[in-house]
């Protein structure tokens, strides 16, 4: 292996610090700490997982997290109703429906009805379109946590070819929007795409994001590029990236494992967008 290894999890726990850092500046301005609200519906376990960790996180970082737990039988009017008490309560800053939602209710009608200005998933079309026309929004926290990555390695983006493999609404298509933002020249990629390989062959930047194992090859790479895996598939109980991950760091200059690259970064961003959405709904200002 040729490539550094590109630590997630210690920049998330450095991103993870330095929100606990801001929280007391905040309270002792506003008499009380950001707060976080996370809804599940159901039982699905890995769902329940990333819920724990998100409480856990939220508590460590000095912010007041709110759990609510519903049945799996839930109706699409009771969950709405839960939203509307979410966002007219003044302690919540934050609001995140943990998805995939049972298949009988209506994930898009309950996440546009998210206040927008709690939208710290930033899934909302309001905080989507701001991102696309470059007005300051909420950004998912996947591909946020994706740039920061990038650019704690390359600095100035400007200029540099970016693959991104997965055009999706909360990964691949906001990480398209972040990356032309800091002037790459993008390739957004998909499903449908004819010879992969040929865009990969220029690219600067890769960020996986299809859902595949082990889907990128090592030898469609641009030998020094440096590779952003967002994949999480499991596969015989073991965690697998969308990258080939050995084929990948011989030709690469850079890479995230899986786990411990993007994945940590994901918590900790909705950390720092609570954090964000407190000090914006509270007219406090948040040393950067
Ligand atoms: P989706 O299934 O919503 O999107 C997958 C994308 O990959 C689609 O745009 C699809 O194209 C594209 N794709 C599928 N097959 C190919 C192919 N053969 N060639 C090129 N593109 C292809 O997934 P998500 O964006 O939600 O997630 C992607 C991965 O990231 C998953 O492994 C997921 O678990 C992981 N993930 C990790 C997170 C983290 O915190 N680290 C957070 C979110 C996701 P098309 O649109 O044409 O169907």
């Amino acid at each position: 292996m040729s490539a550094e290894l590109i630590d997630g999890k210690a920049f998330a726990a450095g991103l993870r610090a330095r929100v606990a850092q801001q929280v007391p500046a905040f309270a002792a301005a506003t008499g009380r700490a950001p707060g976080l609200a996370v809804v599940l519906v159901g039982e699905d376990p890995a769902s329940a997982v990333y819920v724990r960790s998100k409480g856990k996180m939220t508590c460590e970082a000095g912010m007041e997290s709110f759990e609510h737990r519903l049945s799996a039988e839930t109706s699409q009017e009771e969950l709405i109703a839960l939203v509307d008490q979410l966002n007219a309560d003044p302690a919540v800053d934050g609001i995140l429906v943990q998805l995939p939602l049972p298949g009988h209710l209506d994930s898009e009608a309950v996440l546009l009805r998210i206040d927008p200005d709690k939208d710290v998933d930033g899934f909302h079309p309001f905080n989507a379109g701001r991102l696309a026309t470059g007005l300051p929004g909420f950004v998912p926290c996947t591909p946020l946590g994706c740039l920061m990555l990038l650019e704690d390695r390359l600095g100035d983006l400007t200029g540099l070819d970016a693959v991104v493999i997965g055009r999706s609404n909360i990964v691949g298509k906001p990480m398209a929007a972040l990356l032309t933002a800091k002037s790459c020249t993008v390739t957004l990629t998909h499903s449908r795409t004819r010879n992969l390989p040929h865009y990969l062959a220029h690219a600067d930047i890769v960020v996986a994001a299809v859902g595949r194992a082990d889907f990128v090859k090592g030898e469609w790479l641009k030998p020094g590029a440096t590779v952003i895996d967002v994949g999480i598939n499991r596969v015989d109980g073991a965690l697998r990236g969308d990258v080939d991950f050995a084929g990948a760091a011989s030709v690469a200059g850079a890479i995230t494992p899986v786990p411990g690259g993007v994945g940590p970064m994901t918590i900790a961003c909705l950390l720092r967008n609570t954090l964000v959405a407190a000090h914006r709904r509270e007219g406090v200002a948040l040393d950067e």
